[in-house]
């Protein structure tokens, strides 16, 4: 019978609280927990249905009573009480050891208030946390992916989320610049669900409009154009409508919040100092985040900065996974935690 000891007397926890997935990683363990940041409540009595990939099946779904609330909409909490309830159960179910109350570091948006900080360490020592460290989202991502973030090299990361695109540039353990826009992966869904409701008077879904975005979506011109059908309700004639549309028509859908996101990167890229901005030059840039996973993002923005850009390797769990670095280290990392 193998026993670990580490295993059973350490109990450290590392959260990606994401505006679109909490992630859950365990010291020795791994990622266990992997959720949409979703939780349906039930409006009479505020009482909670769902929390996660449940909560999530019932979008759009819902009867007048149940509503699907995401807590963390662009890239700060929306509802603190229910970002609450969301965290601790998230916590709750990555808990394998009970008797000993975990460490716990959660990566937030960079952009977070003090009084963000303070609900978000408040709901981590209510699931029964003994010492609450945060860290930086763009940090989290850099280390995830493997960036020498405490050298004085300078590193640039864009971290795509649901709601927010975030992109810094990291030396010798801190964040030099910092450019966040509210504009992610949703945006392009938005655009996606105005577009066919413009020009194909046709109402879709936000699952479907993401379905849409993953599977034919693109920022840049393809090798081979793609196509779906896309089923929903027709405004018109009010029932139900499938039409096929192709890639070129969907990537004019979502230039707009597709340009925000370029237009950042070059924003972000003149605030560099230029020591930095040679480091850059050299070793380019790297995609993290959901939303850095459409199509030809790199390609788009290779054309338009002129620098090497690079997509990480598993973008959705880098934060995740950075932030498990600083638990397995924390002598050597305790200094890219943000102050309290
Ligand atoms: P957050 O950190 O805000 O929780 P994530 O990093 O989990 O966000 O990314 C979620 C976003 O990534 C969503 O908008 C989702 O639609 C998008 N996404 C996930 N997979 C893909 C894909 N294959 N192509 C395009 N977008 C994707
Ligand atoms: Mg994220």
């Amino acid at each position: 019978m193998s026993f670990s000891l580490s295993g059973l007397f350490s109990n450290e926890i590392a959260i990606d609280l994401g505006t679109r997935n909490t992630l859950v990683f365990v010291k020795g363990k791994g990622i266990l927990v992997r959720e949409p940041s979703m939780v349906a409540i039930r409006k009479s009595d505020r009482k909670v249905i769902a929390i996660g990939t449940e909560a999530r099946e019932m979008l759009g779904k819902t009867h007048r009573d149940l509503e699907v609330i995401r807590p963390m909409r662009d890239g700060v909490i929306d509802d603190d009480e229910v970002a609450e309830i969301m965290i601790r159960a998230l916590i709750r179910k990555a808990q394998t050891n009970r008797l000993l109350r975990p460490r716990v570091i959660v990566c937030v948006p960079s952009g977070v208030t003090k009084s963000e900080k303070r609900i978000i360490r408040d709901s981590a020592e209510h699931a029964g946390a003994r010492e609450v460290f945060l860290i930086a989202e763009p940090m989290a991502a850099a280390l995830g992916v493997g960036l020498p973030v405490l050298d004085p090299i300078g590193n640039m990361v864009i971290d795509i989320g649901g709601g927010t695109t975030e992109i810094a540039v990291i030396a010798l353990g801190g964040i030099i610049t910092d450019t966040s826009i509210r504009v992610g992966g949703d945006e392009l869904d938005e655009a996606i669900i105005q577009f066919m409701r413009r020009n194909y008077n046709l109402l879709i879904g936000e699952r479907t409009a993401e379905e849409i975005k993953t599977r034919i979506g693109s920022a840049a011109k393809l090798e081979q154009e793609l196509s779906i059908v896309a089923k929903g309700r027709d405004l018109v004639e009010g029932v139900p409508k499938a039409v096929e549309i192709n890639s070129i028509e969907i990537r004019d859908a979502i230039e707009e919040p597709i340009s925000q996101i370029v237009d950042a990167v070059k924003n972000a890229l003149e605030k560099t100092p230029p020591e930095l901005a040679a480091d850059i030059r050299d070793r380019g840039i790297i995609m993290t985040g959901g939303g850095a996973l459409i199509r030809g993002l790199d390609v788009r923005l290779r054309e338009e900065t002129s620098l090497p850009v690079f997509l990480a390797e598993d973008p959705l769990t880098c934060v995740v996974r950075g932030t498990g670095k600083v638990l397995d280290d924390m002598e050597t990392y305790h200094k890219v935690l943000l102050p309290n």
